[in-house]
């Protein structure tokens, strides 16, 4: 393969971002290359919660709900703080369990069905942004360059779009780092465990599937230096015979989202725009809607022949995303600051609104403002200091 294609969209990353982009933009006609190193089956480093909010986006983007096989349902939840019981559910708004592998195999069929070209399994040997009036090139180590005016990177958190647009991916002082094992299947019923306190600005979890058990601590990197015995001491807890496991570990974007999500008619999506929350550390959801809209942005720039004006459409299609992540960074340190925390646990425990507001919350069946409203409610002294500290960077 050699020579020069030419594309509407080149979208580099084929996971949750870049298929919803290459699907929407797809069935719209555009002619649309999807590039991705993997080949697909393959596995992405993830805990493969898919939350109510992940199913609501995905049937809005895909016009149908994922197939059933896919993943394992379950309404009980267990929390912990510091390694003792807090609250247990049974009736909680489910989540939905995943592996990666299949998840993100049945996203590119999907967008490959509405007709994008298939370039995974392929490496990027360079990549031009181009800039206005000159058109996008990547060329493949394989071969092609494919040229097109308008490019979407869903590259993930270490985009190499993001890179080649502002010169790094990612601050290093606001990036989360999570470590996941698959351990055997454990019983059948077990709830979801969700450990706060299991890693510092962060926590842990054990999610029951059915053919094995996904164990992963995660939080922000500058407070956790020795991610490593964090995890070993969450296994050890857990029961998890650390011979019988491989620890493998990825970066998330876990603090700050990219306010200016690209440049012209470049756009970064997904983790590349830094759309995980900072709390929940969720980031399916959000890839897949930034996906579709970063598409519908770029379909509706290039109708009107103006493909740099897809940022600023872009941008304020992201503003409801954008406001949600920003409410999740306020109050997360009352969630995780050691100083905040007890108020919070105490507030969790106590409080059968709050635990209420935070499930809905984390199925994506209420935002963050409702959770919010219960913490100024139950302390307004310590919700007022906690959030005043977060708005100024705190
Ligand atoms: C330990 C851990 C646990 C997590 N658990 C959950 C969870 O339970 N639920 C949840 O909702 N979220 C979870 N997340 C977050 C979630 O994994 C991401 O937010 C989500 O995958 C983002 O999707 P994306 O499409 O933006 O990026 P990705 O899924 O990372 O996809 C990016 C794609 O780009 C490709 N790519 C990268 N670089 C290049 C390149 N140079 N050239 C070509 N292709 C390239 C990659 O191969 C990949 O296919 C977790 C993250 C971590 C690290």
């Amino acid at each position: 393969m050699s020579g020069h294609t030419r594309f509407d969209l080149i979208i580099l990353g084929a996971g949750p971002a870049g298929s919803a982009a290459a699907h929407v933009a797809a069935r719209t006609g555009l002619r649309v290359a999807l590039v991705d190193r993997r080949a697909f089956p393959q596995d992405k480093l993830c805990g493969g919660g898919i939350t109510g909010r992940a199913m609501t986006v995905h049937e809005r983007v895909f016009g149908t709900l994922p197939p059933p096989d896919l993943f394992t349902t379950k309404p009980d939840f267990a929390f912990y703080a510091h390694g003792h019981p807090l609250w247990a559910v049974q009736d909680a708004p489910p989540m939905h369990m995943t592996m990666r592998t299949g998840w993100d195999a049945a996203l590119l069929g999907c967008a490959l069905s509405a007709g994008a070209r298939d370039y995974t399994g392929h490496r990027v040997a360079a990549i031009d942004t181009g800039g206005p009036a000159v058109p996008v090139q990547v060329t493949l180590e394989s071969g092609p360059t494919l040229t097109a005016p308008a490019l979407i990177g869903a590259d993930g958190v270490n985009s190499i779009v993001a890179r080649a647009l502002f010169g790094r991916a990612w601050e290093e002082d606001q990036i989360g780092f999570g470590l996941e094992v698959e351990a055997p299947p454990i019983d059948p019923d077990a709830p979801v465990r969700i450990d706060f306190g299991a890693a510092a600005w962060g926590y842990g979890w054990q999610f029951p599937k059915p053919g094995s058990t996904t164990i992963g601590v995660g939080g922000l990197v500058a407070r956790n230096p020795a991610m490593k015995a964090t995890m070993a001491a969450y296994m050890d807890a857990l029961g998890v015979d650390p011979d019988r496991v491989k620890v493998k570990g990825h970066h998330l974007p876990f603090g700050r989202f990219r306010r200016v999500p690209g440049k012209g008619a470049v756009l970064l999506a997904g983790d590349a725009a830094g759309l995980v929350d900072p709390i929940t550390g969720e980031g399916i959801a959000h890839a897949m809607q930034s996906g579709a809209l970063a598409a519908e942005a770029t379909v509706a720039a290039l109708a009107e022949g103006a493909p740099d004006t897809s940022l600023a459409r872009y941008a304020k299609a992201l503003r409801p995303i954008h406001r949600s992540l920003a409410q999740a960074r306020a109050i997360r340190p009352i969630m995780f600051s050691p100083a905040l925390r007890k108020l919070f646990l105490k507030g969790f425990a106590g409080s059968r609104r709050m635990r209420h507001d935070y499930l809905r919350m984390m199925a994506g069946e209420a935002e963050y403002d409702d959770l919010i409203r219960q913490l100024i409610l139950r302390s307004p002294r310590y919700a007022g200091r906690a959030l005043r500290g977060a708005f100024s960077g705190g």
